[in-house]
């Protein structure tokens, strides 16, 4: 073991360094778009706890099943509140399915959610480092990992699909997750569990961050794997 692997994984320091700037001033730009605006009712001020987030975060897809939408923060009208700087109460990586578009499924509008999202959900460390980003220095609560059903890149891994170019790094990223339903059946059952085990197996890469697991154990961060249906909107936790 090396002396740097004792340290803690961020100093405060270099939080102050890299991070300080950023958090001062959209702090600033909430405490003065307050005094002259009434901003939505959000967690957005990174107020709650990872709980009341995922809360909101829940409510707020109750709502779009429901299609009972309130559209908050969705219109120019925000942009002010949100221009200096962002406090996203949630983090979320999914997959970049087009129908799986994060603000609309929940309801939520700018500034609400920092979102990452690439073919199969994939916890690659640029996604990774993004979430870092989302969390540790913009301080969102929640952070939740959304898989699908009909995903492609899942059904492709399962299928050992031949494909072209840079496609195949997505399925790489995907084969240790499903290794117990690649070259068998792909029933809608079986393409559901698959893509299930690889919601929870990047939510485990994310877990391995020492930053993320250090926001969790300072009780700053939950990290949660979902599960969401295309008929109905649904947003299910695993
Ligand atoms: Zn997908």
């Amino acid at each position: 073991m090396n002396d740097q692997s004792a340290q803690p994984p961020v100093s405060r320091r270099q939080l102050i360094k890299y991070g300080g700037g950023l958090i001062g001033t959209s702090f600033m730009a909430t405490v003065l778009t307050n005094e002259v605006m009434k901003p939505q009712p959000v967690l957005g001020q990174n107020k709650g706890t990872p709980d009341e987030a995922l809360t909101a975060l829940m409510a707020g897809n109750q709502r779009f099943v429901n299609n009972k939408q309130k559209n908050p923060n969705q219109t120019v009208v925000r942009l002010p509140e949100v221009v200096s700087g962002q406090n996203p109460f949630a983090a979320v990586l999914s997959c970049a399915d087009s129908r799986v578009p994060v603000e609309i499924i929940f309801d939520r509008g700018i500034g609400d959610i920092f979102v990452v999202r690439d073919a199969g959900n994939v916890a690659t460390e640029g996604a990774i480092a993004s979430l870092e980003f989302g969390t540790l220095v913009l301080g969102a609560k929640v952070l939740m990992v959304i898989g699908h059903q009909d995903c492609g890149a899942v059904i492709s891994t399962m299928k050992q699909a031949e494909v072209p170019g840079n496609i195949g790094l997505i399925l790489d990223n995907i084969k240790p997750a499903i290794s117990n339903y690649i070259g068998k059946d792909t029933e809608e059952e079986a393409i559901q569990k698959a893509t299930e085990a690889n919601v929870l197996y990047q939510v485990q890469q994310l877990n391995q961050s020492p930053i993320l697991a250090q926001l969790k154990a300072e009780n700053k961060l939950k990290i949660v794997g979902a599960y969401s249906n295309l008929e109905t909107g649904k947003i299910t936790l695993l």
